[in-house]
């Protein structure tokens, strides 16, 4: 039999599975405490609970993890990407971004993509497999460790679409936030997503006050369907209405990301229609110098190019940002050190 992954379960279900095992109710919430607040990776050094206990979990249960296999540092600003193996040798792509006000990890939720987004270097392969909330969680606690620094923000912008993953996301969700163990507030995660309007939909009912992030890309569909397959499921329209239905239910911000491709989705008139198309939304542009991925043919736009786009959008009234590149030393950005790594 499979053994139970017991990193993915919530204090409820530790309850219940240590009760079928006689063991008292206060024992899971030490359980949970070993796993989410001291974040120990064996059960020999659950030293509070007894030698039985210990065995018999360790014969019924798994803490599930990640593997370091590689780790870069970057020497300009304190960056690292790491390579993780999961248990079955699936590689997956971590990284830390250290900000003045905290430490930020952008976490994989699948192992590759099935998504397809056209500039984008997870989706090459399609996707191994989705990951479990214990895989996302070690990503957080692995890095926590090697970095000795708390980690007290996350994106779920590495690998796989987190809506795609969508019980464990939430599982994953949940966990990080609970007060007996990470403990990160809502307010410090990022979801970000391709825009599966069912599932926006579905996670607006969660009344969560994480941050939703969507993958734009473009302001009309026409663009949008040459470089992301989603847009044909979901036109923009009903995207957008999605949108503002997502902020009218949650009251949050919402925040479009927006990766500048030269020629393809940057030009001024771009920018316009995207200003219309984006009037009267409760929102945030987040504009991304498009990473270069070797196999696919776009360019990223220039700098000046940017800082016009973002200023369009400004004098229409939108909130706009230009996300600053961290760790350009150790480049090789957004799924390509797992593809190198792959390949060797
Ligand atoms: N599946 C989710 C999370 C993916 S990664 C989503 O689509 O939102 C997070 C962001 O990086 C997305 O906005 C994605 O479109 C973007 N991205 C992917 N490849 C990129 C590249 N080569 N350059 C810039 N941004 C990229």
């Amino acid at each position: 039999m499979a053994k139970a992954d017991i990193k993915s379960m919530t204090l409820a279900e530790l309850q219940q599975f240590l009760a079928e095992q006689g063991e008292p109710k206060f024992r899971a919430k030490q359980l949970f405490s070993w796993l989410h607040e001291k974040q120990v990776d064996t059960f020999a050094e659950m030293t509070n609970l007894s030698q039985k206990l210990r065995q018999s979990l360790s014969e019924q249960a798994k803490i599930g993890g990640v593997e370091m296999v590689e780790r870069f540092v970057s020497k300009e600003d304190g960056t690292r990407k790491y390579l993780f193996a999961l248990e079955n040798g699936s590689i997956i792509e971590s990284v830390l971004m250290r900000y003045e006000y905290g430490n930020t990890v952008c976490v994989s939720t699948q192992a590759g993509c099935r998504m397809g987004c056209r500039f984008c270097a997870s989706t090459l392969d399609g996707v191994e497999r989705s990951l479990t909330a214990a895989e996302m969680l070690a990503q957080v606690y692995t890095i926590q460790k090697d970095l000795g620094a708390h980690i007290s923000g996350v994106v779920l912008m590495g690998s796989g679409e987190p809506l795609d993953n969508y019980d464990q996301v939430l599982r994953f969700l949940h966990l990080i936030n609970d007060e007996n163990g990470q403990n990160m507030g809502q307010r410090h995660i990022t979801l970000s997503t391709c825009g599966l309007v069912e599932k926006m939909y579905a996670l607006s009912e969660e009344n969560l006050q994480i941050t939703l992030a969507v993958s734009l890309h473009a302001p009309n569909d026409a663009i949008r369907k040459q470089i992301m397959p989603v847009a044909k499921a979901y036109p923009m329209e009903q995207l957008l209405r999605t949108c503002a239905d997502y902020v009218a239910h949650t009251k949050r911000r919402i925040t479009f990301e927006y990766a500048m491709m030269q020629g393809i989705n940057d030009s001024d008139a771009c920018a316009r229609e995207l200003a219309e198309r984006l009037q009267g939304m409760l929102c945030h542009v987040n504009l991304i110098p498009m990473n270069p991925v070797k196999e696919r043919e776009y360019t990223k736009s220039s700098k000046e190019r940017v800082a016009r786009f973002a200023h369009i959008l400004q004098q229409h009234g939108i909130e706009t940002t230009v996300r600053r590149r961290l760790g350009s030393d150790i480049d090789a950005a957004c799924g390509q050190l797992r593809r190198r790594y792959m390949q060797k």
